[in-house]
């Protein structure tokens, strides 16, 4: 399913992250908080299993996530959303993958890849800032599949169609969670408006 947030924070958000103004600093800033709004939003369906505390005055009945969690930043992008979203489930793992685009053959090459040999989440959620070609997104997911990752979603800043297309036709299965949509990718495989490189902008490079 896809969700693209609708929420004002987020659209607010969006807006100055996208303003070629917005300094490294800011920039990072809105990358950390639209994670987490965008965390938040994406885990509301989680399962939960019940769990009782003791309060100093008496006990209380109560939930925990169900699910053990993984978060799946795509390096180099991906690196701004894992703080925000670690807020929002500072319990779970995190698991750094690494991918760039062979510029002979134009398919993404895993660099990094710590996974262990077994699954050790039951929940991928995947942090990549920019949905553009779908290449690098569609090949973490391949890769978290292989791995043995029962379920994934998909956490994304902006999203080309092109990109969202080839990420839905080969993983209907995958929850894809937006901030917004933009019109198309340039010649280049850039996002249109979109904001520019989200690495470089992180980065001050
Ligand atoms: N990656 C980016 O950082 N920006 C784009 O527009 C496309 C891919």
């Amino acid at each position: 399913m896809l969700y693209v947030s609708q929420h004002p924070l987020v659209r607010q958000k969006v807006t100055l992250l996208r303003d070629e103004r917005t300094p490294p600093k800011v920039f990072r800033e809105l990358v950390r908080e639209l994670a987490m709004l965008l965390c938040y939003e994406a885990t509301q369906n989680l399962e939960l299993v019940s769990e009782t505390v003791r309060t100093p005055m008496g006990t209380a009945r109560g939930e925990r996530l169900r699910l053990r969690i993984g978060l799946v930043p795509v390096l180099r992008a991906g690196l701004g959303m894992v703080e925000g979203a670690l807020e929002m489930i500072p319990t779970a793992q995190v698991w750094h993958i690494g991918l760039y685009r062979d510029e002979r053959t134009l398919r993404p090459v895993t660099y990094y890849n710590k996974l262990p040999d077994q699954a050790s989440v039951q929940l991928s959620i995947v942090l990549d800032p920019m949905l553009a070609t779908g290449g690098s997104a569609t090949a973490t997911v391949d890769l978290l599949k292989r791995w043995g990752s029962p379920r994934i979603k998909y956490l994304g800043l902006i999203a080309a169609p092109e990109g969202l297309e080839r990420l839905s036709t080969a993983h209907p299965d995958v929850d894809v969670h937006l901030g917004c949509v933009d019109e198309r990718l340039n010649e280049i495989g850039y996002i249109v408006p979109g904001l520019g490189d989200a690495g470089d902008r992180q980065f001050g490079t």
